[in-house]
């Protein structure tokens, strides 16, 4: 089986295994494990903040700076295909009372003259703004950096806080060449994943000055999320830090060459084909279409009525090879079977 459901899915190596069996742990509750320590001064360095915190997943990254910035009855401004609005059951309303107001986008691409005249100033009678969200990638998409530079500029006149997704932001950064650092400077604070396309098999990492990782660390804390000797788990998202970045270069090729065997077939329309992501529309049903791939042994998944494909360490060169010959070879007649 060809996995390109998600970048989810994928293994920890041998050489990561070893790297959690040796790690020095400590009660991180207490900041006593060196590992998770060591972790999290990498992702100061790397994304040019104060300070970073190891939290369990990328939801919670994105959670604790709503809770801290957000607000309960505040709005934050933010794309309606974002993670927060999708994928996080409602969290950001739910457990921080933030309302999300939804900007105009191309394909989750706010422009910053869409993100401007959103802004709410005092109102008697209305929420105000206090927050802007960015997700980068967004379905894959490098999000612009003078766009991030325009939203940071109308954010600061306007006194608010940007919080940026960047749960694939390595993928950004190895795609465009823009250091992860300049990203984040666009913003107050940036989550990422190291369970992604990093091949980690748990944690996010958020990042943003001393003050604002202190008040993290007790919502963290609040979550659920005070964890003890995560330095096993630690170890991994640096042994990923130090390997696995530049080799996503390997799965944007792989992308790049299924993104072409399907523009050939005549029933894949490309929608989004950018860094690991492939979203696609068809004339047939995309259900049918994910059922016949499935038979030939290819695994990916229907997203708001498009097909996704996600690449990752999980397919080789080789295997995108193969990938391309099954789908050059797909019948259509396999879409009503
Ligand atoms: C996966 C993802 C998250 C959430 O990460 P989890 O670790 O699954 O909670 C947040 N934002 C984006 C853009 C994601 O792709």
């Amino acid at each position: 089986m060809y996995d390109l459901r998600s970048d989810t899915f994928t293994q920890p190596s041998d050489e990561m295994r070893k790297a959690m069996y040796t790690a020095e742990t400590g009660d991180d509750v207490y900041g006593e494990d060196p590992t998770a320590n060591r972790l999290q001064e990498m992702a100061a360095a790397i994304t040019g903040k104060e300070e970073s915190l190891i939290v369990s997943s990328g939801c919670m990254g994105n959670l604790i700076p709503h809770m801290i910035k957000g607000g309960r009855g505040k709005e934050v401004l933010c794309a309606a295909s974002s993670h927060i609005v999708q994928h996080e059951i409602g969290a950001v309303v739910s457990l921080s009372g933030t309302l999300p107001v939804i900007v105009p986008s191309d394909n989750g691409i706010m422009a910053p003259a869409d993100v401007r005249k959103s802004i709410h100033g005092y109102a008697y009678d209305m929420s105000e703004t206090s927050m802007i969200e960015v997700e980068n990638t967004i379905s894959g998409q490098p999000y612009p950096l003078p766009f991030l530079k325009e939203i940071k500029k109308t954010a600061e006149e306007h006194k608010l806080w940007v919080h940026m997704d960047g749960a694939r932001i390595f993928n950004a950064s190895v795609e465009t060449r823009i250091p992860v650092s300049e990203y984040a400077a666009c913003s107050d604070d940036i989550t990422f994943c190291l369970s992604k396309g990093l091949g980690c098999p748990a944690f996010s990492v958020l990042s943003s000055t001393h003050d604002f990782i202190k008040e993290a660390k007790r919502c963290r804390k609040l979550l659920g999320g005070g964890m003890r000797q995560i330095g096993i788990l630690a170890a991994a998202g640096i042994y990923a830090l130090e390997h696995n970045v530049e080799r996503l270069k390997a799965d944007h090729a792989n992308r790049a060459a299924i993104s072409s065997a399907l523009e050939e077939t005549g029933w894949a329309e490309i929608v989004i084909s950018a860094t690991n992501m492939i979203f696609f529309r068809s004339q047939f049903p995309i259900d049918s279409i994910v059922s016949a791939f499935k038979k030939k042994g290819v695994l990916f998944l229907q997203d708001a009525g498009m097909g996704r494909i996600v690449l990752s360490l999980n397919v080789t060169e080789k295997d995108t090879e193969e990938i391309c010959a099954i789908i050059r070879n797909m019948d259509t007649k396999e879409f009503s079977a």
